[in-house]
């Protein structure tokens, strides 16, 4: 059970530190050099337990999950060329306004999806121009 905890401790931390919402896979990939003995079933194990305990947030995109450690409403811009999650701070309010309005009492959040090509993306299509 504490060696359990740790290694979900240690997930966890090594979420919150970063912006990129990164896969399951790349959590593992990095954790692994200091926690050689970890499996990736532990990883997908714990992130899920985090999600239903509200701690992180699960991210689906095209083929696969990504998690983010900031729980705070806000929405996602995903980069069609490099794939990267960029955060946009907007809590969607508005739009829980405009369900609640159509009489549904019961929304509980929303989260809206931003697609295009990040600013990385530009710069690199421009200079290839
Ligand atoms: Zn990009
Ligand atoms: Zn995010």
């Amino acid at each position: 059970m504490t060696k359990f905890s740790r290694q979900r401790e240690a997930i966890k931390n090594q979420l919150s530190c970063r912006y990129d919402h990164p896969t399951a896979e790349t959590l593992y990939s990095e954790l692994k050099e200091t926690i050689p003995n970890l499996s990736i079933a532990t990883v997908y194990r714990n992130l899920k337990q985090l999600e239903e305990w509200g701690e992180v947030v699960a991210i689906t995109t095209d083929g696969a999950t990504r998690y983010d450690a900031n729980t705070h409403p806000h929405s996602h811009f995903f980069c069609r060329s490099c794939g990267s999650v960029i955060d946009l701070d907007c809590d969607n309010s508005d739009i829980l306004e405009i369900g609640r309005r159509a009489g549904i009492h019961g929304v509980e959040g929303c989260s809206s999806n931003f697609y295009g090509v990040c600013s990385d993306c530009c710069q690199s299509i421009r200079n290839e121009i």
